[in-house]
C-alpha cells in the first residue's frame, strides 16, 4: 500500500507539494524530529475542495447507499490490518501512551463498521396532505464537507466525523493538525486502498498555519464544516462560516467535573478519577479536569488521589507499563509548568507536577498535579488547562455540588460517584453536560451520541444523530389523480 508520509492526498493522488515549507514532526517523548511533512496552501486547499465537488456531482457516491456501506467495511478491514503499525506511529507523533494508542485505532475501525451498517438505513418519510396530495420527505447527502481535527487523538477524532460523512454520501476534505501529519497520511493510505472508493471522495491538505483552515471553513463549495477543536478556534471557524451560512458541527473544549459523594465506592471512584484525568496525557477534552468532592469524603478522597497521583508511572509513550507519556511539545510542557508554579502560589498544591527526573529530559513531560481550591471563579477553575493537573473543590450538599458543577462556560462531560441511584439521578439530570458518567469516566462508544452544551459545542458525533449533520432534508410535492 502507498503511504506517502505526510502528504497531502488530493483526488487519489499524492502531492508532496510544499508552496509554505516542511514541517518538522517530532517525538515528544524525547524530542527528536524524526520526519518531516509538507505544508499546503490556499491553492491545494482550492484544489482538494473542487476534487471533493466533482466527485460528489459526478461520481454514484452520493446514490449508492450499498457503495458506501462496503467502501467502509473495506476501510475498518485495512484499518485493523495495520492497526499496530498506526497504533506506534501514533505513540510517537503525539506521545499518546501505546496500550490507549490501540485502543484508539480500535475504535476508529469499530466506529467504520458501524456507520457502514447505518448507510444502509437512512429513510425518508411520506405523507398524504389530503387524497392524493403526496409529500416524499428525503434524506439527501449535504455535499462537500471539511473536516478539520486536532493532534490529540488523529484516527478517532478523523473517522467518527468522516464515516458519517461518507455514509450519508457526502465527499470530505480533511485538515490534520500540524502535530500528526503521519498518522493522518496513515489513514488516509487506508482508504487509498480501497479500490472501489471514487477518487475525490476523500482529500485531506496539512498545513502548518491557518491559510489551509481559512480555505476550508470559508469556500463556496463547503456545505458543512465538522470542527473538532478548541472553543477558541471554534468560534473563529463558526464567524468565517457565517458569510456562506455554513451548516457547522462544532466539538469544542471541556472542564470536566468529577462529583464524589459520601455514598459513592471511593476505590471505584479515585481509579476512575485517576484514569479519567490522566488520559492522552491529560490532553483529553473529557479528561477529568475537577473534583468535587463532598464534605464527609473530601480528606480521604484527596489523600488517595495524591497518593495515586504521587505513583504514576511516567515515560516514553511506547514503553509497556507506562502510565503517562509526555505532553504534545515544549510550548505547552513549559505552558503547564507556569500554571502549576501558579497554582502553588494562588492555591493549595497538593501534589506539584514538575518535568520529572533526568531521564525523562529529553521530553516534554509533566507529572501529574492536584491543587485544593475554593473559588469557581478563579481562572484555574474556569478555564481548561489541558494537561495533567486537576483541582479539588470541596461542597455540602446535592445543589452545591450541581451549582459548581455547572458554573464553567463548558459543558462537554461530567461524571457522578455514588452508590445512591436517587443522587445520581437527580444530579445527572440538572448538570449542563453532553454526557454524565455515572461511577465511571471517559466511556465513549460508537453508538453513542457525544457532544456539548455551551462552549463545548453545537451538534452530536458518534450515534445515529451524527448524521444530521451531513443531512439535508428535502421536501418532494406532487399529486396523484384518481
Ligand atoms: P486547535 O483549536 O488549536 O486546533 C484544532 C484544529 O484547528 C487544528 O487542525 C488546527 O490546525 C486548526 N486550526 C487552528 N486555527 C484555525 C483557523 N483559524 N481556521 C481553521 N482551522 C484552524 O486545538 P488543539 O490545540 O489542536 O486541540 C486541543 C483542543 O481540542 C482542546 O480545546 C480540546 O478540548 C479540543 N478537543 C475537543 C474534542 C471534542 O470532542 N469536543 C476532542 C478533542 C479535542
Amino acid at each position: 500500500m502507498t503511504d506517502m508520509k505526510g502528504c497531502h492526498y488530493i483526488a487519489g493522488t499524492w502531492l508532496a507539494d510544499a508552496p509554505n515549507g516542511m514541517t518538522g514532526v517530532e517525538n515528544p517523548s524525547d524530542g527528536t524530529v524524526f520526519a518531516e511533512a509538507p505544508n499546503g496552501s490556499r491553492e491545494l486547499a482550492g484544489q482538494a475542495v473542487m476534487a471533493a465537488r466533482e466527485a460528489f456531482e459526478s461520481s454514484a457516491w452520493a446514490s449508492e447507499p450499498r457503495l458506501r456501506s462496503a467502501v467502509l467495511l473495506e476501510f475498518a478491514d485495512v484499518l485493523e490490518a495495520r492497526a499496530d503499525e498506526i497504533a506506534d506511529l501514533m505513540a510517537r507523533e503525539n506521545g499518546k501512551v501505546l496500550g490507549q494508542a490501540r485502543h484508539e485505532v480500535a475504535a476508529g475501525y469499530g466506529e467504520a463498521r458501524y456507520y457502514a451498517g447505518v448507510a444502509r438505513n437512512v429513510f425518508g418519510r411520506t405523507f398524504e396532505s389530503a387524497t392524493g396530495r403526496m409529500s416524499l420527505m428525503t434524506r439527501e447527502p449535504s455535499g462537500v464537507v471539511s473536516v478539520i481535527v486536532p493532534w490529540n487523538a488523529p484516527v478517532t477524532l478523523l473517522v467518527r466525523s468522516v464515516a458519517p460523512a461518507l455514509a450519508a454520501g457526502c465527499a470530505v476534505v480533511v485538515k490534520p493538525a500540524p502535530q500528526t501529519p503521519l498518522t493522518n497520511a496513515a489513514v488516509m493510505a487506508c482508504f487509498d486502498a480501497v479500490a472501489s472508493l471514487p477518487k475525490g471522495v476523500v482529500n485531506s491538505v496539512n498545513e502548518h498555519g491557518t491559510e489551509v483552515g481559512a480555505v476550508l471553513s470559508t469556500h463556496w463549495e463547503i456545505d458543512v464544516i465538522s470542527f473538532t477543536g478548541s472553543s477558541r478556534t471554534g468560534k473563529i471557524i463558526m464567524a468565517n462560516a457565517a458569510d456562506t451560512i455554513k451548516h457547522v458541527s462544532l466539538e469544542l473544549g471541556g472542564k470536566a467535573p468529577a462529583i464524589v459523594f459520601g455514598s459513592a465506592d471511593t476505590d471505584r471512584a479515585v481509579a476512575e478519577i485517576k484514569r479519567g484525568s490522566l488520559a492522552l496525557n491529560g490532553q483529553m477534552c473529557t479528561c477529568v479536569s475537577r473534583v468535587l468532592a463532598q464534605d464527609d469524603v473530601y480528606d480521604e478522597v484527596k489523600a488517595r488521589l495524591r497518593d495515586a497521583y504521587e505513583e504514576t508511572t511516567v515515560g516514553d509513550a511506547r514503553t509497556a507499563g507506562v502510565e503517562l507519556g509526555p505532553i504534545i511539545d515544549r510550548p505547552n510542557q513549559e505552558r503547564l509548568l507556569n500554571i502549576i508554579e501558579r497554582a502553588g502560589d494562588e492555591a493549595n498544591l497538593v501534589v506539584r507536577g514538575t518535568e520529572g527526573g533526568n531521564d525523562l529530559a529529553r521530553g516534554y513531560f509533566v507529572t501529574p498535579s492536584m491543587f485544593e481550591i475554593d473559588d469557581v471563579t478563579h481562572d484555574l477553575v474556569q478555564d481548561e488547562l489541558f494537561g495533567p493537573i486537576v483541582s479539588i473543590e470541596r461542597f455540602g450538599d446535592e445543589t452545591e455540588a450541581i451549582e459548581k458543577a455547572n458554573a464553567t462556560r463548558y459543558g462537554l462531560a461530567a461524571s457522578v460517584h455514588t452508590n445512591d441511584l436517587g443522587v445520581s439521578m437527580r444530579t445527572s439530570r440538572k448538570l449542563k453536560f453532553g454526557t454524565v458518567w455515572m461511577n465511571s469516566h471517559n466511556r465513549l462508544l460508537a453508538e453513542v451520541e457525544t457532544g456539548g452544551y455551551r462552549e463545548s459545542g453545537i451538534g452530536r458525533l458518534h450515534g445515529v444523530e451524527a448524521m444530521n449533520d451531513f443531512l439535508e432534508t428535502k421536501h418532494i410535492y406532487f399529486e396523484v389523480d384518481g
